[in-house]
């Protein structure tokens, strides 16, 4: 499944950064994931249970995902719509010029441990 080879990259960067770091103990990662990214929120918690699971590292660490609504832009008209699915023609002119300004992430925000 897509989502866990993601969360092992994921996990396997926070890893690394946290030897660095020094860090003996994750309490929580964050991500943010668009609507339209390529993964699913829930798939990706999942993942992190499975893959964290008997890591002492990540003992009762908790992944929080901000999931982000798409928002889309006629770069003809200007007109902008939010939370739609993915259609890339203006409803107010008919411009297939349409800009995606956000729902497109997937990105590690950052984890807290200490
Ligand atoms: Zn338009």
């Amino acid at each position: 499944m897509h989502e866990f080879s993601l969360m092992e990259e994921v996990l396997r960067a926070v890893r690394d950064s946290a030897r660095e770091e020094d860090i003996r103990r994750i309490h929580r990662v964050q991500m943010t994931v668009g609507a339209m990214g390529c993964a699913f929120p829930p798939a990706l918690e999942t993942a992190f249970s499975v893959l964290t699971e008997g890591d002492p590292l990540f003992q009762g660490a908790a992944l929080e995902i901000v999931e982000r609504a798409v928002r889309v832009r006629c770069a003809t008209c200007g007109w902008e719509a939010i939370g739609r699915d993915a259609r890339f023609v203006c409803e107010e002119c008919g411009s297939s010029e349409v800009e995606i300004l956000a729902g497109e992430e997937l990105t590690v925000d950052g984890y807290e441990g200490e």
